[in-house]
C-alpha cells in the first residue's frame, strides 16, 4: 500500500429523479432566507421555475451566466446579490452557472447550493476561473465550493444528446487524469474507476433514448464521481492542453476535451500502466484494445467529434499551441516541458486529424 492523504470535502450532495423537491429543506438546512438563483439565459426558465417554488425566499434570478465568468458578468451578479441582499446563490445550470455561483462567494462568502444539469463536474470542485481582458485565471478557494449538491437526474433529460455525450467525455477526463494525479489516493481511484464505467455504459443509453431516467440517472451518478475526483487531487497534461485550447483559441470546452484525451492518455500509456488498466476495465476494453483507443471508440461510436479541424481549430495555430503548452512545466507523469514542444505538437497534429490512437 502507498502512502496518501485524503482530506474528504464537506459538500452534502442529494441525489435521485425529482430531487429538486428537495430544494425548500436544503436552503433551510442553509440557513438562507433569501435566494438569488442563477442561470444563463438558455435556461432562464428553468431559473425562474426555482425562483416560483421558494415563492418569498428567492430574493430574484440573474439569468445572464456564460461561459468562462466573464469578469464583467460576476460583478454585475455579485452587485445584484448586494441589492437584493441575498443570503444564498443557487446556481441552476453547467459549469459556467456553477462557475458565476463560484465568482459571488469567493467575494462574499455566500453559500452557494448547486443544482447541475450537464456532467462538467465544477460543483464538486472549490476550483473557480474568472476571465479578465481574455485571459481566465484559476484558483482554489474552500469559500467557492457548493455547499450543497442536488443531482436531479430529471433535469438532464433536456440537455442536447450532442452536448451530453461530450460533456460525459469531459467527466471522464477529469477521472481519467485522476488516476494517473501525482497526489492520488486509493479513494480517489475508486471513484475515478467507477464514474468511467458509470458514464461509459450510460453514454450510448443517453444517445439512444435521451429522456430514459435510469441511462440519465446513471450518466450523472459517473458525473458526480469524475467531479469529486477533480476536486480532490491535481490535473496533468489533458487538462493543460485543454485550457490552453479552450483558452487561447476559444474552441468549445466540452468538445475539445472530448477530442484530446484519448491523445493525452496515449501519450502518457507507458508512463502509468496502473492507471490505464484500470480505464481500460472501466471501459470494458481491457485485452482488446489500450485505454486511449477505447476512449476514443467511445466517443467517436457516440457521434462525439474526434478531431481538432472539426472543431474550430486552425492547422496554422498548431504551432503556438505546442508552444504554449510547453511553456512552463508542470507535473505530468511523463515529463513535459519546452524540451518536449516537439513531442506536444505531434500529439496535437494527431488530435487535429483525429486519429485513432494505437
Ligand atoms: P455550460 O455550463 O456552458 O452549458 C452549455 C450550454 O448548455 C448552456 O447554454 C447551458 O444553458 C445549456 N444547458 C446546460 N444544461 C442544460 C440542460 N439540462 N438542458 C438544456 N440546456 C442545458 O457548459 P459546461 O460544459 O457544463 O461548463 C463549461 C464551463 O465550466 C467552462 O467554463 C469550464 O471551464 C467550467 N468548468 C469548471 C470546473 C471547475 O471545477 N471550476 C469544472 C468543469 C468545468
Amino acid at each position: 500500500m502507498r502512502d496518501f492523504i485524503h482530506a474528504g470535502q464537506p459538500t452534502r450532495v442529494v441525489f435521485g429523479a425529482g430531487s429538486l423537491a428537495h430544494l425548500e429543506r436544503e436552503i433551510d438546512l442553509l440557513g438562507s432566507r433569501r435566494a438569488l438563483v442563477l442561470s444563463t439565459p438558455d435556461q432562464a426558465a428553468q431559473a425562474t421555475m426555482v425562483a416560483d417554488r421558494l415563492g418569498a425566499r428567492a430574493a430574484g434570478v440573474f439569468a445572464r451566466a456564460v461561459m468562462h465568468v466573464p469578469i464583467e458578468t460576476a460583478r454585475e451578479a455579485r452587485e445584484e446579490a448586494r441589492r437584493l441582499n441575498a443570503d444564498c446563490a443557487i446556481a441552476i445550470g453547467g459549469g459556467s452557472t456553477v462557475g458565476l455561483g463560484k465568482a459571488i462567494a469567493l467575494e462574499s462568502g455566500l453559500p452557494v447550493l448547486a443544482v447541475p444539469t450537464t456532467y462538467a463536474g465544477s460543483e464538486m470542485t472549490p476550483i473557480y476561473g474568472i476571465t479578465e481582458a481574455g485571459l481566465k485565471k484559476t484558483g482554489r478557494d474552500p469559500r467557492v465550493l457548493p455547499r450543497t449538491v442536488i443531482y436531479d437526474p430529471a433535469l438532464t433529460a433536456s440537455l442536447p444528446v450532442a452536448l451530453s455525450v461530450t460533456s460525459g467525455m469531459n467527466a471522464i477526463a477529469h477521472a481519467a487524469e485522476g488516476l494517473y494525479a501525482q497526489d492520488s489516493n486509493p479513494i480517489m481511484d475508486l471513484m475515478a474507476e467507477e464514474g468511467i464505467r458509470a458514464l461509459a455504459q450510460a453514454l450510448p443509453v443517453v444517445r439512444q433514448q435521451p429522456r430514459d431516467l435510469d441511462g440519465r440517472s446513471d450518466a450523472l451518478y459517473g458525473a458526480w464521481l469524475c467531479g469529486t475526483v477533480l476536486g480532490n487531487v491535481g490535473m496533468a497534461l489533458h487538462h493543460k492542453l485543454c485550457h490552453t485550447l479552450g483558452g487561447s483559441f476559444n474552441l468549445p470546452h466540452a468538445e475539445v476535451h472530448t477530442v484530446v484525451l484519448p491523445h493525452a492518455i496515449a501519450f502518457n500509456a507507458e508512463a502509468a500502466p496502473q492507471a490505464m488498466q484500470r480505464i481500460g476495465r472501466a471501459l470494458g476494453v481491457q485485452g482488446k484494445s489500450s485505454a486511449a483507443a477505447g476512449l476514443f471508440d467511445l466517443a467517436r461510436a457516440n457521434g462525439a467529434p474526434v478531431a481538432l479541424r472539426d472543431i474550430g481549430m486552425r492547422a496554422d495555430d498548431l504551432d503556438r499551441a505546442a508552444e504554449i503548452a510547453a511553456s512552463n512545466p508542470y507535473w505530468n507523469p511523463r515529463p513535459i516541458g519546452p524540451a518536449q514542444r516537439a513531442e506536444i505538437r505531434a500529439l496535437l497534429q494527431r488530435a487535429f486529424e483525429g486519429v485513432r490512437p494505437e
